[in-house]
């Protein structure tokens, strides 16, 4: 049995091409079903639905063979800021260039972030992605006091609570909604395979079978 983990929403819907062309067809919709593992046209391949920040954790435990996962949960996870693994056991044969966004700092309109950036001052962040905003304002030597949140951050600015925050961005509508602007661009982000190297040496044939089918099928994808 070949176990894939995906998550529900852009994630799973933007590899269910992937899977077609690897003659795959999961038989069941995740926004009908409430079922967590779902069965494919091939009896040898599963789908089990997992909350998107647990893709890695389900694949570098044994609980999927392979995943698809954003490099922001990747990195998150504990992967270096390249993406590349930090020994976790995870293989990453693909970057996918699917469900793409990037990470991003916003700030109220009325925040001068580049004045405080300039003269030092000390910023409160909020974010869900601590790793990445640790990293990234260290590199810029900017004092940060970072609040972990589990969503919503666009409130932080707007209670008060933070002068900025760390998030991803796709259309910059959500940020526009609530006033907010982008004020730097911190790295591009893209879903990517991730193999539990273990499975790839017992299962070598049918896992290396679906990472071509996927590399072939995804116009854009990069080997890794
Ligand atoms: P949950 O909704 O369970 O809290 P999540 O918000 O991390 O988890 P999704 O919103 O499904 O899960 O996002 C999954 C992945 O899709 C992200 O990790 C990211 O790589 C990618 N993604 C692409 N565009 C966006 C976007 N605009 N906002 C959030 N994630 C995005
Ligand atoms: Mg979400």
């Amino acid at each position: 049995m070949i176990t894939l983990a995906l998550s529900k929403g852009r994630i799973f819907d933007e590899t269910l091409p992937l899977l077609a062309a690897a003659g795959i067809e999961v038989l069941e919709d995740p926004e009908k079903s409430r079922k967590l593992i779902l069965p494919t046209s091939q009896p040898e391949v599963r789908v089990v639905l997992v909350r998107a920040t647990d893709v890695p954790t389900y694949v570098e435990y044994g609980g999927a063979d392979l995943g698809v996962t954003g490099k922001d949960v990747l990195i998150e996870h504990g992967a270096n800021q390249d993406g590349s693994p930090r020994g976790t056991g995870l293989y990453q044969p693909l970057d996918l260039q699917i469900a793409k966004c990037h990470m991003a700092v916003a700030a109220p309109a009325g925040f001068d972030y580049a004045r405080a950036v300039r003269q030092g001052s000390r910023i409160t962040v909020a974010t869900k992605y601590t790793a990445i905003a640790r990293e990234f304002f260290a590199d810029k030597g900017v004092h940060v006091d970072l609040i972990k949140l589990y969503g919503s951050m666009e409130l932080a600015p707007l209670t008060g609570m933070a002068d900025a925050i760390v998030d991803l961005v796709s259309t910059g509508k959500t940020l526009k909604a609530n006033n907010l602007v982008e004020v730097e661009h911190i790295m591009g982000i893209s879903a990517q395979l991730v193999v539990n190297q273990a499975a790839l040496k017992l299962k070598t044939a049918p896992i290396r079978r679906i990472i071509d089918a996927f590399a072939a099928a995804a116009p854009q994808a990069e080997k890794l």
